[in-house]
């Protein structure tokens, strides 16, 4: 499935670009709607009616009018406890299903090709919690 030759190094480097602009779904569990609520001192149900709509077996986050994440405000306001969607960018199934697409997530993501080596066996495991 990884088309990527070697390692890859990445780090996050915060920019938002993953998190704001275009529209895009960011699957949420019901057990991680759990560990937010906590995070934030909400309850789930208030989670839920302020930040989240049911998409498939679970929910998903609300974007603003501009399509940037409920979350984000100059950083990520979930950080420790973001989803596994989050936390698993830019390893997703997706972009490492052709040379291509990764080439087009290495466009976006500065975070590509700095900080830590990840092998081609630590990518096949985060690649286990990619929900695309
Ligand atoms: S686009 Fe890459 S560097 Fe920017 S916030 Fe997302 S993961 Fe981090």
């Amino acid at each position: 499935m990884n088309p990527i030759p070697g390692s890859i190094r990445f780090a996050c480097q915060g920019c938002g670009h993953c998190c704001t602009g275009e529209p895009g779904t960011v699957y949420v569990s019901l057990a991680e709607t759990i560990r937010i609520a906590a995070y934030l001192c909400l309850t789930p149900a208030e989670l839920k009616q302020t930040f989240l709509f049911p998409f498939r077996d679970g929910y998903s986050i609300r974007e603003d009018k501009y399509g940037n994440c409920l979350f984000y405000d100059g950083s990520c306001g979930i950080y420790p406890v973001r989803p596994a969607q989050c936390h698993s960018f830019p390893f997703w199934l997706k972009n490492l299903s052709s040379l291509e697409a990764w080439r087009e997530v290495e466009r976006e993501c500065p975070g590509i090709g700095r900080g830590p080596l990840y092998s081609q066996e630590a990518v096949r495991r985060i690649l286990r919690f990619s929900p695309l």
